[in-house]
């Protein structure tokens, strides 16, 4: 060990290692703080040579190794199973270039996602993929989590952004996956990147589409007396043929606590639920989606409907939405949020459901979404000292995956799957599925040494048919 540290000091610099047990408790964990590794080691490099030389120094050891942004992460996808080196990638945060003809990037791994946006503003540009975090997530953990946020449902999510990559394997060697044009022939190995959750390799420049800033802005909030009337008013949007940048659904529990917060924002805390609306495009267009979206919302029961009047306004409706995560630890020290998908169809009956698990098991469940996408946060606000409570969150979070997939939805929309959900992933995926990904990714870290234990389940299935016909009875617990 003290021959690791010695190297990898020498290839960063001794102020770019970490390695008293003090340094290392706060890469213990990402934001799930439920599962924690410490790590032996926590690297800085400053350039793509430095990942080189600490993959490689790691392998001559034979000790693995993550990459990590920001550690907003909330599937504890960049915590160091097993004791590796974290490889840190914040002080590789600078855009290299903006390109306005092409409206493209290309960036470092560790630039924050909200400051790219800032850079290609002056542009007439922005970076449309916004995590709810994107005050602090870093492109690297975007890309690796394939990460999606509230103007998703416009704009898609981070895979539609992502033009080219250039990806230091789990052997040191660099790679160049597609380029500016997005055109590439051959096999989409950038499609094949974003998403893997860093176990293909460590992300060391990234490519990526730029949009227009929109012509005009304007954002909604919809209140409502009970969560369904605020799901059907999705449902009707969608239907009408509109398309807005974001819906997002905030409920009451969620309202009170944010109100109780410094993120305070106005929210009646008797609404059973808020509906955030965003349109965005040329100022000509907006003002007729804005009243029928306003027919549709009183048509399924809107209490009130309020247009932001300015800039000002529209953060304060925001700040509703972007601080709930924050606010939820006025309810409890402890914070499970999970993350699950369902057609947006289903929504009102899925919620239910999920409420009444909650209810079940005596928790404090609460919910804020990204209604136009189905994309369901169900939070449960907990104390893990009070004895038996956090089995029963974990118990409860079980079965709100499964009632999800019954209904026809999957396991993850945005936060990925970490070694928080690799034993659901039978939920959705067959054996043979499973065994496709893990050919892929043999054929990049045949020892699996880049973030091991995550993604994958670690037990073996028994399955002797198709596992998405049968449905959640054949989930494997370790
Ligand atoms: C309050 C809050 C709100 C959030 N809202 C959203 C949201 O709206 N939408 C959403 O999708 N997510 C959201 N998240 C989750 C999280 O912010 C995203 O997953 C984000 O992309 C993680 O970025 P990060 O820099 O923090 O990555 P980390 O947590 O550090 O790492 C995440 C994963 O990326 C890998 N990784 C990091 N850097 C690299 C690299 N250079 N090369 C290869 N792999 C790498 C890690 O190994 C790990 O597997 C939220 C989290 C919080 C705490």
């Amino acid at each position: 060990m003290s021959r690791l540290l010695a190297e990898l000091g020498a290839i960063v610099g001794p102020e770019g290692c970490l390695s008293r047990d003090e340094e290392l408790f706060a890469y213990e964990c990402d934001g799930l703080t439920l599962h924690t590794a410490r790590p032996s080691a926590v690297v800085f490099p400053r350039a793509r040579e430095q990942v080189q030389a600490i993959v490689r120094c790691c392998r001559s050891h034979g000790v693995p190794f993550v990459a990590r942004g920001a550690g907003t992460g909330l599937s504890g996808g960049a915590i160091a199973l097993g004791g590796g080196v974290v490889v840190e990638c914040s002080r590789m945060n600078r855009v290299l270039a903006i390109e306005p003809v092409d409206r493209f990037a290309v960036v470092e791994p560790g630039v924050v996602n909200q400051d790219l946006s800032r850079a290609a503003a002056p542009f007439g540009l922005f970076y449309a993929p916004d995590p709810s975090s994107q005050l602090v997530c870093t492109i690297g953990g975007n890309v690796a989590e394939n990460s999606g946020g509230p103007h998703t449902l416009k704009y898609g999510t981070t895979a539609n952004h992502v033009l080219g990559l250039e990806l230091v394997l789990p052997d040191g060697e660099v790679v160049e996956l597609g380029g500016p044009t997005g055109a590439a022939p051959g096999y989409d190995l950038v499609g094949a990147v974003v998403g893997s959750e860093g176990t293909l390799g460590i992300v060391t420049r990234a490519t990526l589409r730029l949009s227009p800033i929109p012509e005009r802005v304007e954002t909604l909030l919809a209140i409502f007396s009970d969560v369904v009337s605020a799901c059907r008013t999705v449902s009707g949007i969608i239907e009408a043929g509109l398309v807005p940048a974001a819906l997002e659904i905030v409920d009451q529990r969620t309202i009170r606590a944010v109100e109780a917060s410094v993120y305070a924002a106005g929210l009646p805390t008797d609404a059973g639920a808020v509906l955030l609306i965003e349109l965005d495009g040329p100022a000509v267009a907006l003002p007729p989606q804005i009243e029928r979206i306003r027919r549709l919302a009183q048509g399924a029961g809107a209490l009130r409907i309020e247009v932001a009047r300015d800039a000002k306004e529209r953060q304060r409706f925001w700040r509703a939405r972007k601080g709930a995560f924050g606010a939820m630890g006025r309810l409890a020290p402890d914070l499970y949020v999970h993350d699950a998908v369902v057609p947006r169809a289903r929504l009102p009956e899925v919620l239910a459901a999920v409420c009444a698990i909650g209810d079940r098991y005596g928790l404090r469940l609460s919910n804020v979404f990204h209604a136009g996408d189905g994309n369901l946060h169900p939070n449960i606000s907990f104390d893990r000292r009070d004895p038996g409570e956090l089995e029963r969150v974990m118990e409860a979070g079980a079965e709100i995956l499964r009632a999800c997939v019954e209904a026809g939805g999957v396991i993850s929309g945005e936060h990925g799957i970490g070694s928080e959900k690799r034993e659901y992933m039978g939920l959705v995926f067959s054996d043979a599925d499973l065994g496709a990904m893990l050919r892929l990714r043999g054929a990049f870290d045949p020892d699996g040494v880049c973030n091991p234990g995550k993604i994958f389940p670690t037990t073996r299935f028994c399955a002797e048919s198709n596992p998405k016909a049968r449905g959640y009875d054949r989930v494997p617990f370790a």
